[in-house]
């Protein structure tokens, strides 16, 4: 029997709920196994270092890179605060006199976006390149941009908001050629669609564990060992953890949730990759036969397999909330204490504060059912016909 009352999330792009295998990993790490991993002269610590190492080669075969390679942070968010400043810092400190570039996009995450608006603050030339009319970077657009001392590209591989997928592949290949460090907010991405540093050569990767079935709190910052190397100076000082790279003790359950997580959705992925692809379609498509206004935001194709960014011109999501109360999703604006605020992803795409105020997002998860996405399509109709 359907439960016509049940709320319905769908909202996955925002966060994910921590998948129950994952907490059973973390669970004895609260509790039996609470050492402190610097602690270097007791079981106590041994096991706790043990499961940090072991975590870190979970989420290093995820995206095929070598352990050495990862270091484990408090999320995306610092993760990327991390390669912009110390970057610029390094950069600044080996040639105090020379001018220094970075390129981004218009379509970022508002870590990466804010914290280039400080480097801009801070004395750091930075670009804002412009995405195409499915709000993707082009690898053209940015070799345009580039100047003699551009040091560092940073560009979203998935985007959060609109879904659509960068040509990481290529604009790496440009940044390989040009010798320049290419950093990806590969949040979106890890656990949704196949991340090979090998295939996809980056030189920096920022992502949390939250998005992909772990707990909030939790991130990795990838970082090249090799062609080329890249040394980026610590972000946080103190006890020396992480190799020195990033002080503070180690939030163990988190990350042995983050690393438990990885291997899962490594496991899952050929599996669960197509399967969500045809839920996002059967979603997709009954909305459209129901409501015929709606338009797709981002790319048809390119696009996270889980993430619709739908508008419904002439319709006001903030408006329509008490009807639409059974879904968790996210709008393309809101108001705050009477200001309307825009989402800036979905203005650089072009849209207008009317079309923003019509958007929303769906994004499914691993527990998403067709049961779920009929209700959806059904309440989604009766709300905006
Ligand atoms: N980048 C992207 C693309 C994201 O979607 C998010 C989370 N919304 C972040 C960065 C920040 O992640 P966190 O809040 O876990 O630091």
């Amino acid at each position: 029997m359907t439960d016509i009352t049940k709320p319905i999330y769908l909202d996955y792009n925002s966060t994910t709920p921590v998948d129950p295998q994952v907490f059973a990993a973390m669970e004895p790490y609260f509790k039996t196994h609470f050492g402190n991993p610097a602690s270097f002269a007791h079981q106590w610590g041994w096991a706790a270092q043990k499961a940090v190492e072991k975590s870190r080669e979970q989420v290093a075969s995820l995206i095929s890179a070598k352990p050495l390679e990862i270091t484990f942070t408090a999320g995306a968010t610092e993760s990327n605060n991390w390669v912009i400043f110390a970057l610029a810092e390094k950069l600044r400190s080996e040639n105090p006199e020379s001018p220094i570039h970075f390129v981004t996009s218009e379509l970022e995450h508002s870590s990466v976006m804010n914290t280039m608006k400080e480097a801009e603050r801070r004395g750091i030339e930075v670009d804002f390149v412009k995405g195409n009319k499915y709000g993707q970077v082009s690898v053209e657009a940015v070799a345009r941009i580039l100047k003699p001392h551009t040091k560092l590209l940073s560009f979203i591989w998935v985007n959060n908001e609109i879904g659509s997928i960068n040509p990481m592949k290529e604009l790496a290949q440009l940044a390989k050629e040009k010798k320049i460090y290419l950093h990806t907010d590969a949040t979106q991405a890890l656990g949704k669609i196949p991340v090979s540093v090998q295939d996809v050569p980056v030189d920096l990767l920022s992502a949390s564990a939250h998005k992909f079935y772990g707990p909030k709190g939790a991130g990795i910052l990838y970082t090249r060992s090799s062609q080329p190397k890249v040394i980026l100076p610590p972000y946080l000082f103190g006890g020396g953890q992480e190799h020195g790279h990033r002080s503070g003790t180690l939030n163990v359950p988190a990350i042995v949730g983050l690393g438990a997580a990885a291997e899962l959705c490594q496991k899952l992925l050929p599996e669960e990759m197509p399967r969500l692809i045809e839920l996002r379609n059967y979603l997709w498509n009954g909305i459209q036969n129901k409501i015929p206004a709606a338009r797709l935001n981002g790319h048809p194709t390119e696009r996270s397999p889980i993430n619709l960014s739908l508008t419904f011109p002439g319709k006001n999501i903030e408006q329509l909330l008490p009807k639409l109360g059974r879904l968790g999703f996210s709008q393309g604006s809101a108001c705050h204490t009477g200001t309307l605020q825009i989402s800036p992803m979905l203005a650089a795409l072009g849209l207008t504060a009317d079309e923003a105020q019509g958007t929303l997002r769906l994004s499914l998860g691993r527990w998403t059912t067709t049961e779920e996405l009929d209700i959806a399509i059904e309440v989604l109709s009766k709300a905006l016909n």
